[in-house]
């Protein structure tokens, strides 16, 4: 007989048809109800269980995180909770699960001990929704980008260009670390090494992403990229996802323009796609919140946050602007932040950032113009300011309880600026030919940006830890399974 999903029983009028499910059980009470969960859906199958004609020896054997197969009629369900429910009248195990081991309990678990199972941790129905909401949300990446023309670009994830990341960058490697081959000078020689050169994983794809633009027009990059960045913080990983578009003929405006577009078009198509899952997070996470002080607890709760998102224009504001505003705010002016703002040029921290969009405008803020000694040599260069002030045409979108959710510039499409702005930073020309004959031949004016795919997951789903939306976390000191 076929397998029947969950989630398509669920809401059926189609009662009195004989159906079979498969799935994991969840909880078995009173010897007769077993709720089954198929991961189709977060919400479980009551199946009912005839204990009096049933064999003892199977009964006993539906536990907690066993796999069973049910075969039964659907019937509309009198109890409480479920619209329908299965009469089950043959019932298999396709898998035992010991409940003395099995660490998944029928209780809450914390999210701390379910990093720790991280194996496992799929068949919570929290994991469930996030991921869910995960998956939906790349989808909708790749239908925005196809939907407007661009083309995905695979761009490679071993890279031998280390201008961007030098000093955080993963190295690869097939030299045997007990017998390095060196040179005279007793370096290493790479010639020896795989690729005859050094090299290492990605921080992004953006450099082969220009290339791409400077050809296709308009291209996005949705890949891993790796940093070796020792912050162990709720927002960074060692790796993770990004989406790079990169578009020729177009300015910082243009730019901008589409980063708010796609925000708004992903937070709409996981509103519209998974409204259970985010109804069930929005529960959880105001459970959560009933523990925390008052003065601690959001102003609104989950769904009303994304919609607040999505009804608002995100304020524009220049860096320079940025540092008025944090220069005389209260928490600078009391000593409160740690990282006190006295001058102009000095790196905005996530305490600025956050107190700029949760409390000074209350919305998604876009921040541009930085001055150019805290930003990348690829970023356009401004006409200096009436004090002489150098900055670049980057562009930051900051987003509430996230911080910088989206980096990104125009760039630099001058041969002799951007090869002076190298040369300045110590980024080695001669190695980056093949990323200047972009601006030596037929350059033009272009931008783009990089959404980081795990925070986007962080604020979509109210998660607070960059951990909890990615399968698998790779984090300092930590790459378990
Ligand atoms: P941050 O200042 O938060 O460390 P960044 O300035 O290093 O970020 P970019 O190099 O501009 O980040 O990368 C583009 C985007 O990628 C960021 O806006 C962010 O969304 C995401 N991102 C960057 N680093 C990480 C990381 N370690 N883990 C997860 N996402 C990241
Ligand atoms: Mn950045």
């Amino acid at each position: 007989m076929k397998r029947t999903k969950i989630k398509d029983l669920l809401n059926t009028t189609d009662f009195g048809q004989e159906i079979n499910v498969q799935g994991w059980v969840r909880t078995f009470r009173n010897n007769q109800f077993i709720a089954i969960n198929d991961g189709s859906t977060i919400n479980n199958l009551q199946a009912v269980v005839d204990f009096t004609n049933t064999d003892e020896a199977i009964l006993k054997r539906v536990t907690t995180g066993a796999a069973v197969s049910v075969t039964g009629d659907l019937v509309e369900s009198l109890g409480k909770g479920q619209r329908v429910e299965l009469k089950v009248k043959n019932l298999e195990i396709l898998g035992d699960s010991d409940p003395e081991k099995y660490p998944l309990q029928p209780k809450k678990h914390s999210l701390e001990f379910l990093r720790e199972i991280a194996h496992l941790r799929f068949r919570t129905t929290t994991f469930n929704a996030i991921f869910k909401i995960r998956h939906a949300l790349a989808f909708a990446v790749h239908q925005f980008f196809n939907e407007k023309g661009f083309v995905y670009m695979h761009t490679p994830i071993i890279t031998g260009s280390d201008a961007e990341g030098a000093g955080e960058m993963f190295r690869v490697s097939t030299i045997d670390f007990d017998n390095v081959p060196r040179n005279e000078d007793g370096t290493v020689n790479y010639k020896e090494d795989f690729f005859g050169k050094s090299t290492n994983l990605t921080v992004s794809g953006q450099l082969e992403g220009e290339l791409a633009a400077m050809a296709f027009g308009e291209i996005y990059t949705f890949g891993p990229t790796f940093r070796a960045e020792n912050s162990n913080t709720t927002r960074h990983l060692a790796e993770f996802w990004m989406i790079e578009p990169e578009m020729a003929f177009f300015d910082i405006h243009d730019n901008m323009d589409l980063a708010e577009e796609l925000l708004k078009y992903l937070i709409r198509y996981a509103l519209d796609h998974c409204g259970e899952e985010l109804e069930f997070l929005k529960s959880r996470l105001m459970e959560e919140e009933k523990q925390k002080p008052q003065a601690e607890r959001s102003e609104m709760d989950l769904l009303a946050k994304l919609n607040f998102c999505l009804e608002n224009d995100f304020e524009r504001i220049t860096y320079t602007e940025a540092i008025k505003i944090l220069k005389s705010s209260k928490p600078n002016q009391k000593k409160q932040f740690k990282y006190l703002i006295d001058e102009w040029g000095a790196d905005l921290q996530s305490e600025h950032e956050r107190f700029l969009v949760e409390k000074h405008f209350k919305k998604p803020v876009i921040l541009t113009d930085y001055p150019a000694d805290i930003k990348s040599f690829y970023m356009r260069q401004n006409e200096p300011d009436e004090l002489g002030r150098k900055t670049v045409a980057a562009m930051d979108i900051l987003f509430p309880g996230i911080g910088e959710i989206v980096g990104g510039s125009q760039r630099e499409e001058r041969l002799e600026k951007l090869e002076q702005r190298m040369h300045d930073m110590h980024i080695p020309v001669e190695e980056m030919s093949w990323f200047l004959d972009t601006r030596r031949f037929g350059s033009a004016p272009h931008a783009g940006f990089g959404l980081g795919f795990e925070r986007l997951v962080l604020f979509v789903t109210g998660m607070t830890n960059i951990r909890d939306v990615i399968a698998f976390p790779r984090t300092p000191k930590n790459a378990e399974f």
